[in-house]
């Protein structure tokens, strides 16, 4: 089978579905194609995506994949102690919704179909060629072969990517910006606000943290990420040990196990070349304090979308062309991720001692509203160095 789009989107998951609905939108001829025979499953995530992010992104919140909506977040330190903190008192990046990933991936992908994407299902891609002026794909799809002739291609093929591979861009991600993630999907789960997100720092998850995210009635996401080169024990063994000891989960049943890696290095350097762009996981869209991904992906799929539609429509999808995809994906999304990794940095820095100390520090600080300024002089109070640490931070 041999067929030509303007635009060809590899991966069906929030970022390509994005680029897709986008580069459509714009005009261009567009064809994703997924590998898997159903987009969305199995997940390998949180399903956590803040609130502010769909709005930013133009989507409405359905009753078809919100499982839960969050108002709060319990932050527990490895001695135990929890601090609480509800909307009204701080903003978090990645709160807002619990949702169900397997309905809103594929709702997703109907979005782009709706905007006039064309979408290939059960079709792995094996490898593609770049010509002078359009990019030769080779797929297999159903056990047959297939040659798809592309005027440009977007990688979203989330953190294995081979597609920016291929089209001749560093995509590896360093061994101590590749976290390991592990997960159940677990019932009866005893939360004290099934409305709250629980994080817990520390030992418990070294270089990450864990999580229990509410999904409605006693249902959670239990699991937690680590960097593998900070412990000697999987991601796995860790959640093991996690909800063996954790009172919330210690009487709960697992009815899924996730397993996955997230890169939190930030953007990769380089993520366009001649006729080619990397989106979401495959070009590090994540930020990397949460490793929350969706919402970073979709915004970087909006703008590989709307940039491939009109390099396109110029009939210019040369690397100088496309390397406004990188300007705009540093100054709309990078930007942030900067202050995330110094975050992220200072946070692998403390000990459980400190954390336990900061964690005390904070529930006998009476703060009206948390700023950054009052954090910041909590933090400096508990652990002077906290100062040199964050540097310039905020
Ligand atoms: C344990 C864990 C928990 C997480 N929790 C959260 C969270 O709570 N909130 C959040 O925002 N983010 C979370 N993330 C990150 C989030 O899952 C990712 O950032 C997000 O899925 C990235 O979207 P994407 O579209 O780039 O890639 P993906 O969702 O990975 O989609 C890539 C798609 O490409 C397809 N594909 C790959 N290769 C090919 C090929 N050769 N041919 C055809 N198709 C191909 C795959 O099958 C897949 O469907 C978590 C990640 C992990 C590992």
């Amino acid at each position: 089978m041999f067929i030509e789009t303007d635009v060809l989107v590899v991966g069906a998951g929030p970022a390509g579905s994005s680029a897709a609905k986008h580069a459509a939108l714009n005009g261009a001829e567009v064809l994703m194609v997924e590998k898997k025979s159903e987009i969305g499953s199995p997940k390998r995530c949180a399903e956590g995506v803040s609130k502010d992010g769909l709005i930013k992104l133009g989507i409405e919140p359905s009753s078809r994949w919100v499982t839960s909506e969050i108002d709060g977040v319990r932050l527990v330190s490895p001695g135990g102690i929890d601090v609480w903190l509800t909307q009204d008192t701080v903003k978090l990046p990645e709160m807002g919704y619990v949702v169900e990933r397997k309905v809103f991936d594929k709702f997703m992908a109907m979005d782009a179909a709706r905007a006039g994407a064309d979408i290939m299902i059960k079709t792995l891609v094996k490898g593609l060629e770049k010509r002078d002026d359009h990019v030769m794909v080779k797929a297999e799809r159903m056990g047959k072969e297939i040659e798809i002739k592309a005027e440009i291609v977007i990688g979203a093929d989330g953190p294995e990517s081979r597609v920016g591979r291929w089209g001749g861009l560093k995509t590896a991600v360093k061994p101590k910006y590749m976290e390991s993630g592990a997960q159940f999907e677990m019932v009866g789960v005893q939360m004290e606000n099934p409305n709250a997100l629980e994080f817990y720092f520390g030992s418990v998850a070294p270089g990450g943290y864990a999580w229990i995210f509410p999904k409605g009635d006693d249902i959670a996401n239990v699991g937690l990420a680590v960097i593998s080169t900070l412990t000697e024990k999987s991601a796995y063994e860790h959640l093991l040990d996690f909800v063996k000891t954790c009172p919330a989960t210690k009487n709960a049943t697992a009815v899924e196990l996730n397993i996955g890696g997230d890169p939190v290095g930030g953007i990769i350097k380089k993520i366009s070349t001649d006729r080619i762009l990397i989106v979401g996981d495959a070009a590090g869209m994540v930020n990397p304090l949460t490793g929350g991904g969706i919402i970073s992906g979709m915004q970087g799929g909006l703008i590989a979308g709307e940039i491939a539609a009109a390099a396109v429509k110029e009939g210019d999808t040369s690397e100088k062309r496309l390397s406004m995809y990188d300007k705009r994906c540093e100054k709309e999304i990078g930007d942030s991720f900067n202050k995330y990794m110094k975050s992220r940095e200072y946070l692998e820095s403390l000990s459980d001692r400190e954390l336990d100390l900061i964690a005390k520090a904070f529930n006998e600080t009476e703060f009206e509203r948390i700023s950054t300024a009052e954090l910041l002089k909590m933090l400096v109070k508990v652990s002077p160095k906290a100062l040199l640490k964050l540097g310039k931070l905020f």
